[in-house]
């Protein structure tokens, strides 16, 4: 699949064409991006046509999905976005019980999709994340400790990788070809080894789920909360995952169990629910249904996340360094999430994977949230000092939350696959054309 003359083809928007400032925006204003042109693809074609025409012209490129980089990393000044969210096919196999998905669909379309056909996949909680990005950093939600990370289901992907000094070609990874790309793509992040079209996905039968929101006002009560939860959610009923989030004036635990009843959910949270006075609301219904509803991030320009995985509990000093934190946010947007692990995470899909925190206890992510630009040097700043002070108690950090100012990113992403990665990327990326700000960089000879 090469060409003698490399061609845009899909749709492409310039520098000062009138769509081109929609066609550019991230979803996080904090980071304004100003690329030469953007192209939609229509089909892997157009994706191997522009990755040649930008290796011919030699300008530097960036994979585009969803735009939820939190860092602006799916953009660039100057350079060509290659943006796949017109791929949105759909094809689901129910013999097979496996779906092959375009890398354009963002998760809301996929879970909504899916659900229709009685099938579900793990994904991340943000209905406009997108496939193509969260998947190959690892992916992780409600139901997580059920079904694994969402990069746990990716059987196969069709991926556009550079192929000698100027072109590119159509691979495909899975257990019998590229078995290391496959491996790679499980956690080793989006951007760094070619750009995907398609994954395809093992699909799980969608069951009724239980659902509840826990709220709790003010922070009085959030350390003793914190306790519990820390102790009690990694080794909970894996058919449970929950997650707990709190803004300036209040905080709340949400949980699902996948399957199961009432009685035994609130059993699972018995010793948390005993904790102050919570509102307690109680849902019962299908994932799908109540995903569509769930309440989204607030629509705000400017956001600052930065994330820590947790593998030895944390001692009294960090939940006093998160009340702390929160009883000084730079806005009242601006808060501190988690999310519990165990269950189907400790086990590795078959072939194994690049994601490397599967003895995790729970993640969680200091965020700043903000709307007027006069804030952005405070913002940023509380969000930076709270990642800094938790530092010591976490171990390991996530690549779709990046950690930009970390000296030793590539071992708190990666850990011990740091290695294997790069060998994957001197294979099928040895002159680093997929690259941005904290990309893999090929092994050396
Ligand atoms: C509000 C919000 C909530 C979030 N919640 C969660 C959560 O609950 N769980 C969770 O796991 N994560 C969560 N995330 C993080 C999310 O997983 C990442 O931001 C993810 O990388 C976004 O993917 P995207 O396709 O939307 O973004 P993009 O900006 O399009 O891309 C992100 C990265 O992936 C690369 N990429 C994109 N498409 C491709 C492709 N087709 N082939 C190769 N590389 C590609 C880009 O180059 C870039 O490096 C959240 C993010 C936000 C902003």
């Amino acid at each position: 699949m090469t060409t003698a003359t490399a061609k845009l083809t899909g749709e492409v928007v310039r520098a000062g064409d009138p769509g081109y400032e929609a066609a550019r925006i991230g979803w996080n204003r904090l980071y304004p991006r100003y690329p030469e042109a953007i192209v939609f693809c229509n089909d892997a074609q157009d994706v191997v046509n522009a990755v040649e025409w930008a290796r011919r012209e030699g300008i530097a490129l960036r994979a585009r999905s969803g735009r939820h980089s939190l860092d602006g990393w799916s953009s660039l000044d100057g350079g060509l976005v290659i943006d796949v969210s017109r791929m949105k096919c759909v094809e689901i196999d129910e013999t097979a019980r496996t779906v092959r998905v375009g890398t354009g669909l963002v998760q809301r379309e996929a879970v909504a999709a899916l659900g229709e056909r009685g099938f579900v996949i793990s994904t991340g909680s943000e209905g406009g994340v997108g496939l193509g990005g969260v998947i190959p950093g690892g992916g992780f939600g409600l139901l997580t400790r059920l079904l694994g990370m969402a990069c746990d289901a990716l059987i196969a992907a069709e991926i556009v990788v550079a192929d000698g000094p100027h072109s590119a070609k159509v691979v495909e990874a899975n257990e019998h070809h590229n078995s290391d790309l496959l491996w790679a793509w499980r956690g080793g992040g989006g951007g760094n080894f070619g750009i995907a079209t398609s994954y395809t996905l093992k699909l799980h039968e969608l069951s009724e789920v239980q659902f509840l929101i826990a709220k709790w006002d003010g922070h009085g009560d959030l350390g003793a909360v914190l306790r519990n939860w820390q102790r009690d959610a990694p080794v909970a009923d894996e058919r449970l995952s929950s997650a707990l989030d709190s803004d300036s004036t209040h905080f709340e635990l949400t949980a699902l169990m996948h399957g199961g009843s009432r009685q035994e959910l609130e059993d699972e949270l018995g010793s948390l629910l005993a904790i102050g006075t919570p509102e307690v609301t109680l849902m019962r219904g299908f994932w799908p249904d109540l995903y569509a509803n769930a309440d989204r991030a607030p629509d705000l320009p400017f956001w600052k996340f930065y994330s820590q995985f947790v593998k030895r509990p944390f001692p009294d000093k960090a939940f006093d360094l998160i009340v702390h934190y929160m009883a000084n946010t730079p806005t009242a947007t601006s808060g501190f999430f988690c999310s519990s692990f165990g269950g189907a995470v400790r086990h590795e899909p078959p072939g194994g994977s690049a994601f490397a925190h599967r003895d995790a206890l729970f993640y969680c992510e200091p965020g700043a949230a903000w709307d007027d630009a006069a804030l952005h040097a405070k913002a940023v700043g509380w969000a930076a000092d709270f990642w800094r002070a938790l530092r010591p108690f976490g171990d390991g950090a996530y690549i779709n939350v990046a950690n930009a100012p970390a000296a030793d990113w590539e071992r708190d992403y990666y850990g011990s696959n740091r290695e294997r990665l790069r060998q994957v990327k001197a294979t099928y990326d040895p002159e680093n054309v997929f690259s941005f700000e904290q990309s893999i960089p090929p092994a050396a000879g």
